[in-house]
């Protein structure tokens, strides 16, 4: 059986680091990389491929930038003659991105049966990117696998049969599983000068947030006065910093007291910011979940989530007014001590992939 797994940017490598290892488990099945280069500088692809133990991708497109249209056309048009050269048997997708989207529809119109690891997720936001690019690729997926019980009654909801549906758990905690132990030993927090437990963890990417000067100026005030209490290190990712330059907005934030502003963070490293962090401030998808896993606090400074089980089940609140009052009232609740306990979300258990891999070849595998 050829499976092709498609990987464009950092969350996607992370899936499937744990996906193309479950694959690898099986004799008879071929596991090919296409990469996508929708993110491609050193510290957001390259250390992830080193660090997850993947190997280098079989086919490197090198599509990134433009508009999310002129992406995913050419992301289209360089997808289409791989698969037709491979001629795989399952094209497998993870996450909602532009790469995901762009391959998923390739793979549908040339009839290649497409697997959709992380379907059925739904914010209810059209005006996020992601959310079209969610219900795109479920529309024309023919397998389906789910982290949460939400997304399960979605494609429901949607029309999915329910035989195609697969309640699996969650591929980046099995991740997160398998390099805990050694993420924990190296206390990242210790080299900027930050002590365990005592310090706020930021990350923000989403368009809504970084993009126009609106967005970004309330993330800058909300980690002005949160430095007020607690020392902030921020993970930069490289849209932000482009919007924060194009802006003329990024000396207000490396001038700021108290925060601390590093480059984007290997995996490694970031867990280990995150495992010494007394909490988290975030945007991420991904991150909402690593922190309800972890059992640490999590503000998700968001309108809406798609992944609904972390703010019910697990340790993860949602901002959705975004008023750095409301976070700075979180904020104080958690370093009180009175934040939610939280519990694992059933099956995120480090067993996902393999869940997967199993069902994908018992729906796929040729007659011999
Ligand atoms: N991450 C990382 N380094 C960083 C920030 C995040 O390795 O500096 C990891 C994080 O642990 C999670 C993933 O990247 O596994 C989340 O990716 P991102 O927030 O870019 O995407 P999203 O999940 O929102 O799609």
């Amino acid at each position: 059986l050829k499976i092709i797994n498609v990987v464009g940017v950092r969350p996607n490598f992370i899936k499937v680091g744990a996906l193309h290892r479950a694959f690898l488990h099986n004799k008879d099945v071929e596991s090919k990389i296409v990469h996508t280069g929708q993110h491609f500088d050193a510290k957001m692809s390259e250390v992830f491929f080193e660090q997850l133990e993947l190997p280098q991708p079989d086919y490197y497109l090198g599509i990134n930038g433009g508009s999310h249209s002129v992406q995913t056309a050419q992301m289209m048009m360089a997808f289409e003659s791989v698969l037709l050269d491979e001629k795989p048997d399952v094209v497998l997708v993870v996450g909602d991105v532009n790469s995901t989207v762009a391959c998923a529809l390739v793979a549908a119109k040339e009839q290649v049966p497409l697997v959709h690891v992380e379907a059925g997720l739904r914010s209810g936001d059209r005006t996020m990117p992601e959310e079209i690019n969610r219900i795109l690729i479920d529309s024309v997926s023919n397998l389906f696998f789910t982290t949460e019980s939400s997304a399960t009654e979605n494609l429901l909801r949607e029309g999915i049969s329910k035989e195609k549906i697969h309640f699996v758990g969650n591929v980046m905690i099995d991740s997160l599983v398998r390099y805990r132990q050694k993420a924990q030993e190296l206390h990242v927090g210790k080299q900027f000068g930050l002590k365990s437990g005592e310090y706020v963890l930021v990350t923000m990417h989403r368009p809504d947030n970084v993009d126009s000067e609106v967005g970004l100026k309330g993330v800058l005030t909300m980690l002005a006065s949160i430095a007020e209490r607690q020392k902030v290190i921020f993970s930069m990712h490289p849209r932000t910093r482009l919007s924060l330059q194009r802006l003329g907005l990024l000396l207000r934030l490396t001038a700021m007291e108290g925060v601390v502003l590093v480059e984007p963070q290997g995996y490694l490293e970031f867990l280990s910011l995150m495992l010494d962090a007394r909490l988290v401030i975030t945007d991420s998808g991904g991150i909402q979940e690593e922190t309800t896993f972890l059992q640490i606090p999590c503000i998700t400074y968001r309108s809406s989530t798609e992944r609904p089980v972390t703010v019910a089940l697990g340790t993860n609140y949602l901002a959705s007014d975004l008023s750095p009052q409301t976070v700075l009232g979180l904020v104080d609740e958690i370093v009180a001590g009175n934040a939610k306990k939280g519990s694992i979300p059933p099956l995120w258990d480090g067993h996902a992939a393999g869940r997967i891999a199993a069902v994908v070849l018992e729906t796929y595998r040729k007659p011999s």
